[in-house]
């Protein structure tokens, strides 16, 4: 497949008249010559939404069997792009190819997942409640309620997870399920991987028929064509994962709108591990072997990096230290996606160690190359950042501040005062549970996933999963980005009262043309072939 650097308009493909860019090689930030990219003038984001208007209601008419099928097709095009689409997500990157081909599997199970998710039908949730004519004193009439697509989405492709996360990921497979047609901004981190993978789409869709303007993918500056996608008033909700400056700026402007309109935003999250007492006694060293390895995962560039360990003061905790200090210092620099990412790291770990309090634990290796990333450990008092919540924003990256406790009571003060997380783990033995509960108590409160044992990096694409928790992990603490049930944040239920069968949705007919489970009258009911 040719990459052309233009803009995917419905079935067109379209030379932006806005500025060139160029794609940038993160190894040696270089540009990538070809193609020349150009960022999408207003004409062009206009026609996109206008497409995916009216594309609406001829594709969320279509059977979820149609949309599955895309989906799949979607699946096998990424597959079948090979190597081409792992060289190209490598040079613009610079994320290794093992990890780049793992991000590609999960990438085509999570449209596969939303296939099935699309075959049970539960995403419906089509419930009955029965007329009751003779009901005294008021007769009831006969209520249906199922679930219908908002309608044009607008994604914004993340940085970190080129394939995941970004034309094709999870954002995009979720509302593609919920029937909304979908407007893709690409990021300028990867942007030859992007039109690749758009590609892949808007020929499944031209393949399968579907109408002009289920996708469109633009290319152009967050301030310039992100705004006006998201103002747009053919886009019906927004997904996002990036910058929680980023995230916010989006929200303020969907919320500024005439037709205000939901922002589901993943922005920043340190997501806090705690080390209880029996655990840290029991396995300080194979803690810490673990934890270095989760935080240097990837140049740190996980949104579930853990950023920050709390300890009770000790000499367990010395030991846990002392061993992560020594497994950190073996661990070696690594490239970040983007100069711009690399400098934020520069800056957030420097303005750490400029901070009083603050004690260097130990560095990864001298980082040798550009946009090279050393992994950094700190720490500090619980004392210093409970007057110092500066301490505690995301840096995106290989660093992780470890808190020395007093007391139980003070990781428990953490616990709840700390913002929202998108995860919290807890380390901890039969003897640590009394302590657990507490801490559990005050993270379900503010985490999506809460796990014992283990640490956040690598999240499960599943009907369990939450990829969440409250601001400002997400703008919405409702919903998860992440898991079958994403495909939530781009439904709405809608209540039929006394129709016609033939005026019903699919889901709602009396002979159940879906096949569905249904909920009538309270109870489940299988369907009946
Ligand atoms: P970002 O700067 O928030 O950008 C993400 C996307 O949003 C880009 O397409 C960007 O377009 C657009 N955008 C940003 N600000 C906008 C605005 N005011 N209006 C409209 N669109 C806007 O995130 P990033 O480029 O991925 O990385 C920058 C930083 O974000 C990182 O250093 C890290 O701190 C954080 N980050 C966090 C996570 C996480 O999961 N927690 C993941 C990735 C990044 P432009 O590029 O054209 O501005």
């Amino acid at each position: 497949m040719q990459l052309t650097g233009e803009q995917l308009i419905g079935y067109q493909v379209v030379r932006g008249k806005g500025r060139e860019l160029l794609a940038m090689n993160p190894h040696d930030q270089q540009a990538i010559s070809t193609p020349v990219f150009t960022c999408a003038t207003g004409d062009l984001v206009d026609q996109a939404c206008e497409l995916a208007e009216h594309a609406f209601d001829p594709f969320r008419a279509t059977d979820p069997e149609t949309r599955a099928r895309f989906l799949e097709a979607i699946a096998d095009g990424i597959m079948g792009l090979g190597s081409t689409l792992i060289e190209r997500a490598h040079l613009e990157t610079g994320l290794p190819v093992a990890r780049l081909e793992g991000e590609r599997g999960r990438t085509a199970g999570q449209l596969r997942l939303f296939a099935t998710v699309l075959r049970q039908g539960r995403w419906q949730t089509a419930t009955f409640d029965s007329a009751l004519p003779e009901r005294q004193p008021l007769p009831r009439p006969d209520l249906r309620m199922c679930k219908i697509p908002l309608g044009p989405v607008a994604v914004f492709g993340a940085s970190n997870f080129p394939l995941a996360f970004s034309v094709a990921g999870g954002d995009t497979a979720s509302a593609l399920a919920a029937g909304c047609p979908v407007v893709v901004k690409a990021h300028r981190a990867h942007l030859g991987t992007s039109e690749l993978v758009g590609r892949v789409i808007q020929e499944a869709s031209k393949r399968l028929e579907l109408p002009e303007g289920t996708f469109s993918l633009v290319a152009g500056d967050g301030s310039d064509v992100g705004q006006q996608l998201v103002s747009h008033p053919a886009i019906k909700a927004v997904g996002f994962t990036g910058s929680r400056a980023g995230g916010l700026a989006l929200m303020r402007t969907a919320a500024a709108r005439p037709e205000p309109i939901p922002v589901y935003a993943e922005m920043s999250s340190i997501n806090p591990v705690f080390l209880l007492p029996g655990a840290l006694a029991n396995r300080a060293g194979s803690i810490a072997t673990a934890f270095v390895d989760a935080l240097v995962m990837g140049a740190g560039q996980f949104c579930t990096n853990p950023g920050v360990v709390l300890a009770v003061e000790g000499p367990d905790l010395d030991a846990f230290l002392a061993r992560a200090g020594v497994h950190l210092s073996e661990k070696a620099a690594q490239t970040m996606l983007t100069s711009g990412i690399h400098s934020a790291y520069a800056q957030g770990i420097s303005r750490i160690s400029d901070e009083p309090g603050i004690e260097a634990v130990a560095s990864g290796q001298l980082d040798s190359g550009i946009n090279q990333a050393q992994g950094q450990l700190y720490q500090t008092a619980f004392a210093n950042v409970a007057t110092n919540a500066g301490l505690l924003e995301e840096v995106f990256g290989p660093a992780a501040i470890v808190i020395r406790c007093q007391n139980v009571e003070e990781m428990l003060a953490f616990a709840q005062s700390i913002e929202g997380q998108l995860t919290a783990t807890l380390h901890l033995e039969n003897q640590d549970l009394k302590i657990a509960q507490g801490l559990v108590q005050a993270m379900e409160k503010k985490a999506g996933r809460i796990l014992i044992n283990g640490f956040p990096t690598g999240v499960e694409v599943c009907d369990t999963m939450v990829h969440g928790g409250a601001f400002p992990a997400t703008s919405d603490s409702r919903t998860t980005s992440v898991g079958s049930t994403a495909i939530e944040r781009f439904l709405r239920p809608v209540c039929y009262q006394n129709f016609p069968d033939i005026l019903l949705p699919a889901a709602l007919k009396q002979d159940n043309p879906l096949n569905l489970w249904r909920q009538v009258d309270g109870k489940p009911l299988a369907p009946s072939r």
